[in-house]
C-alpha cells in the first residue's frame, strides 16, 4: 500500500531539534516504501502569530537537512475559501453555532459554576453559554456587528457520528473521546478557521494516509476523527512519536533559542550530526 506522510509546522518561530525529529520521522515513513510521498504543509492560518520569514526559514532548514518534500508546498493561508466551505457544510447540518463570548466571559461563567473542567489540551471546556441563544438573539447580535467564533455542537456531532476510533501504527484500534473537549472552536474570531478544521481538511485533500506528529497532539486526534466522519473524509492511520526533551527533561519549545536548527547550523554543526541527534531523540538510533 502506498504511503503519504506530511510535516505540517506552523511558521510561528524557527524550527528546533524537536521539529527536525518530527520531520525526519515522517520523511522516513515515506521513504521506507517505493512510491511513498512526503509532503510539506505550512499551517499559517493564524495571522497574529505566523511570519513569512519563519515560513521561509522552514523551507531552508528542511532543505539543509536533506528532508526534501514531494510536490508543491501547501500554504494554508492561500486556501481560506476551502476552509470556509467546510465550515458552511457543517453549519448547514446544524452542527455549528456562533459564540460571542470573550475569554473573560468564559472565565466569569465557569467561576460561577461548581466545576470548571479542562480539556486535554489545557483549555477550559466551554460552558455552552451561546449554545442556548435563540436564533433571533443570534441574528440581532450578528447584525449589530458583534464578533463571533463558530463552535461545534459536540453533543449533536457525536449523535451524528456515533462511536469513534482511530488506528495507531503498530498498536491497533483505540477508542476516541472527543467529548472531553466540549464545544470546540472551528471558526475563530481572529482567524478564518481553526487548526482542527484545516488540518483534517488538508490531510483529506492531500491524500495523507499516515498522519505522523508528536504525542502532544495525540488527544486532538479524537476531534480529528470526529470531523473526518462528519465530513465524509477518509480515515488515515496515525503514528504519534515521542517528544524530544532538553537537558532538564523539559519539552523543547520554540522559545528555547539555543536549540534552533538555524543556531546549530551557525555554530558549525553539520546536517548529518543534527539528524543523528534528532534520530537518537526519537529513540531510533
Ligand atoms: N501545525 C501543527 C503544529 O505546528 C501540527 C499539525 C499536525 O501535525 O497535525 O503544531
Amino acid at each position: 500500500m502506498s504511503v503519504t506522510t506530511r510535516f505540517a509546522p506552523s511558521p510561528t518561530g524557527f524550527l528546533h531539534l524537536g521539529h527536525a525529529a518530527s520531520a525526519l520521522f515522517a520523511w522516513r515513513q515515506a521513504r521506507a516504501v517505493p512510491d511513498g510521498r512526503f509532503l510539506l504543509r505550512l499551517e499559517d492560518i493564524d495571522p497574529t502569530r505566523c511570519r513569512p520569514a519563519y515560513a521561509e526559514a522552514i523551507r531552508h532548514d528542511l532543505t539543509w537537512l536533506g528532508l526534501t518534500w514531494d510536490g508543491p508546498v501547501r500554504v494554508q493561508s492561500e486556501h481560506l475559501e476551502a476552509y470556509r466551505a467546510a465550515l458552511d457544510r457543517l453549519a448547514a447540518e446544524g452542527l455549528l453555532y456562533p459564540c460571542f463570548c470573550t475569554r473573560a466571559d468564559i472565565l466569569r461563567e465557569v467561576a460561577d459554576s461548581a466545576t470548571a473542567p479542562h480539556a486535554p489540551d489545557g483549555s477550559l471546556v466551554y460552558p455552552g453559554t451561546c449554545r442556548a441563544l435563540s436564533p433571533a438573539a443570534r441574528g440581532d447580535r450578528i447584525a449589530a456587528g458583534e464578533r463571533f467564533a463558530l463552535r461545534l455542537d459536540m453533543v449533536a456531532a457525536l449523535v451524528r457520528a456515533g462511536r469513534l476510533t482511530f488506528r495507531e501504527l503498530g498498536q491497533g484500534t483505540i477508542a476516541c473521546d472527543p467529548e472531553r473537549f466540549g464545544d470546540v472552536v472551528l471558526g475563530r474570531k481572529d482567524a478564518p478557521a481553526s487548526y482542527h478544521l484545516c488540518v483534517t481538511h488538508d490531510d483529506a485533500l492531500q491524500g495523507v494516509t499516515l498522519v505522523t506528529r508528536g504525542a502532544d497532539l495525540r488527544p486532538a486526534t479524537d476531534i480529528h476523527r470526529l470531523l473526518q466522519v462528519l465530513m465524509g473524509w477518509p480515515e488515515p492511520v496515525y503514528a504519534h512519536h515521542g517528544l524530544l526533551l532538553d537537558a532538564e527533561g523539559r519539552r523543547l519549545a520554540k522559545r528555547d533559542k539555543a536549540a534552533t536548527l538555524r543556531s546549530m547550523r551557525e555554530a558549525g554543526m553539520t546536517a548529518a550530526s543534527v539528524l543523528a541527534l534528532a534520530s537518537a531523540g526519537l529513540g531510533m538510533g
